[in-house]
C-alpha cells in the first residue's frame, strides 16, 4: 500500500460532533430513518457528497477580501475570466451559481425538441435539463470486462456511438456530452484517446462536442496514472488538452473548483454565448456575477489554479485507493479500481439477506450511522428504483451502492480509519442488519425526503405508500 499524507496542514479548526449511541438512534429515527433529514449537528464524519464541502486554503479565504462587488464589470470577474480562458482556452466564460444552473442554461439554447443528446453518462441534473429542451437524453457508456478492472471504466462506447450517428437517428443528434470523471459510473475517468476520438467522430458528423467538466482535475490527475501514453505530463497540460478537444463546457465548481458554491460555462462559439448570456440575465443575474458574489468569483478562480497541484492530486487518488483497501482488508466489498472523489460500495454483496425492496444501500448506509454517526450515501434502489406501474415491489436499481464521498482536504487519514472501524464493526454484525420499508415518498427525487420505517421481515408484501403531495 503506498503511504501518503496530507499536503497541506491546518490553520483553522472546527469541533466536530460525538453523538452518543441513544441520540443516533434518536436522531436517525426522528429522520424517517433517511440520512438526508438528520441534521449535520448529529454526524460525526460527514462522507454525504464532495459536492460544495470543500476546505479552502488560506489563499482563497484571502482572495475573499479582493472582491469587486460591483454589479456590473467587477474586476473579480476578469480575473476569473483570465483564469478559466487560460484553462480551457474558450473566449467565453460565463458564471453561475451552480452547475446545473450551467446546464439549464447551455442545454436549453442549444437543444430543440426531438434533438438528441449522447453521453458516457448524463449526470441526473444533466438529464432533467435535456428533458426539460425537449431533447432525449441516450448513455452509451462503454462496454466494461467482467473479470478485471478497467483503467478507464469513464469512457464512452465508441462503436455504439459510430453506429448512431452513422444510422437513421444520426441526424437526430445534436451533441455528446462526455462527463469527466464520469460520476454515476463509479467515479471513472475517461481517457484522452477517447476523447479525441469522439472529437473525430463528432467533426465528422457535425456535432457538438461538450465536457461536464466538473472534476477536470481528477480526471487529468487518472489520466496521467493510468495512460503509460500521458505518463510524463502534468495533470495541468492533460487539462489543457482535454479542454482543447471540445467546444465548449461547463462545470460545477462546488467539485474541481474547490469552492463551496458556483459554477461556469465556457464556449467556443459566440453566438452560442450571447444566447447563453440572454438566459442568464433572465434566471441568474448579469453575465460578469451569474449568480455569485465578487468574492466568490475570487475564491473559485484561485481554486481552479490550486486543483491541478500534481502533489495535491497524487494525494487525493492515494486517500482514495487506501481507504478502499481498509474497506476492503475489513470485509467491505469496494467497486475497483477507485477514483479520486469518493468509494463506492456493493451493499448486495454484504446484505444478502436484504432483498432490493428492503433497500439493502439504504440498511447499510443507516447502519453506519448508527455504529460510530458516519453519513453515506445511499445509491440503490431508494434512488435509482422506480415505482411498479402495476403495484407491488418497486423495480429494483441496478446496482445496490452505497458511496463514501470524500469532500476535498477536509478529512485526515486518522478520521478515514475511524470510518473503517465503524464499518467493519458493521461487516462484523452485517447479518443482523435490517432492511427498510417506505412510508411516504414523492413522486419525484424520493430520496431526498423520503419517510422510511426499519423492517426486518424481508416479507414480500409491499404496503402502499401514499406520495407526499
Ligand atoms: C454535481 C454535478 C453536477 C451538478 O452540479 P451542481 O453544482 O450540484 O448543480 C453536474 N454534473 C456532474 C458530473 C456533477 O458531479
Amino acid at each position: 500500500m503506498p503511504a501518503f499524507m496530507e499536503p497541506f496542514r491546518i490553520k483553522a479548526v472546527e469541533p466536530i460532533p460525538f453523538p452518543v449511541p441513544l441520540e443516533r438512534r434518536r436522531a436517525l429515527a426522528d429522520a424517517g430513518y433517511n440520512l438526508f433529514r438528520v441534521p449535520a449537528r448529529a454526524i460525526t464524519i460527514d462522507l454525504l457528497t464532495d459536492s460544495g464541502t470543500s476546505a479552502m486554503s488560506a489563499a482563497q479565504w484571502s482572495a475573499l477580501l479582493s472582491g469587486d462587488e460591483s454589479y456590473a464589470g467587477a474586476a473579480s470577474f476578469e480575473r476569473f475570466e483570465a483564469v478559466v480562458r487560460e484553462l480551457t482556452g474558450y473566449d467565453h466564460v460565463i458564471p453561475v451559481h451552480q452547475g446545473r444552473a450551467a446546464e439549464r442554461i447551455l442545454l436549453g439554447s442549444l437543444l430543440q425538441p426531438g434533438d438528441v443528446s449522447v453521453s458516457n453518462t448524463h449526470f441526473d441534473t444533466t438529464r432533467a435539463s435535456v428533458e426539460a429542451a425537449g431533447a432525449s437524453a441516450l448513455d452509451l457508456p462503454v462496454d466494461l470486462p467482467a473479470a478485471a478492472p478497467a483503467p478507464f471504466g469513464g469512457d464512452i462506447s465508441l462503436p455504439q456511438l459510430q453506429n448512431l450517428l452513422q444510422g437513421p437517428d444520426g441526424s437526430s443528434v445534436r451533441c455528446v456530452i462526455l462527463t469527466i470523471t464520469n460520476n454515476a459510473g463509479g467515479g471513472q475517468p475517461v481517457s484522452l484517446d477517447n476523447i479525441a476520438a469522439t472529437r473525430e467522430l463528432c467533426d465528422r458528423h457535425g456535432v457538438t462536442l461538450l465536457l461536464d467538466a466538473s472534476r477536470f482535475a481528477e480526471n487529468a490527475y487518472l489520466v496521467t496514472e493510468r495512460d503509460p501514453g500521458h505518463a510524463g505530463r502534468s495533470p495541468r497540460d492533460v487539462a489543457e488538452m482535454t479542454f482543447a478537444l471540445a467546444d465548449g463546457c461547463w462545470a460545477s465548481l462546488k467539485k474541481d473548483g474547490i469552492g463551496n458554491i458556483g459554477g461556469m460555462i465556457g464556449l467556443r462559439d459566440a453566438g452560442l454565448a450571447r444566447r447563453c448570456r440572454e438566459q442568464l440575465i433572465a434566471v441568474e443575474g448579469f453575465p460578469t456575477y451569474g449568480g455569485l458574489a465578487g468574492r466568490d468569483l475570487d475564491a473559485l478562480a484561485r481554486g481552479l489554479q490550486e486543483v491541478t497541484d500534481p502533489d495535491y492530486l497524487r494525494y487525493r487518488a492515494q486517500s482514495a485507493r487506501w481507504f478502499g483497501a481498509q474497506l476492503l482488508d475489513a470485509g467491505i466489498p469496494i467497486l475497483e479500481p477507485t477514483g479520486c472523489h469518493a468509494v463506492y460500495v456493493d451493499a448486495a454483496v454484504l446484505l444478502p439477506h436484504v432483498p432490493p425492496h428492503r433497500l439493502p444501500a439504504t440498511a447499510l448506509a443507516n447502519e453506519l450511522y448508527l455504529a460510530g454517526a458516519v453519513r453515506v450515501s445511499e445509491l440503490g434502489t431508494l434512488v435509482f428504483g422506480r415505482r411498479s406501474p402495476h403495484g407491488g415491489p418497486d423495480i429494483p436499481a441496478p446496482r445496490e451502492l452505497v458511496r463514501f464521498a470524500l469532500p476535498r482536504r477536509v478529512y485526515t487519514k486518522s478520521h478515514l480509519e475511524y470510518v473503517v472501524e465503524v464499518a467493519a464493526s458493521v461487516a462484523a454484525k452485517a447479518a443482523d442488519v435490517p432492511g427498510y420499508r417506505i412510508v411516504e415518498q414523492a413522486a419525484t427525487l424520493r430520496h431526498f425526503t423520503a419517510v422510511l420505517t426499519p423492517d426486518a421481515s424481508g416479507d414480500d408484501e409491499e404496503t402502499s405508500s401514499e406520495p407526499l403531495g
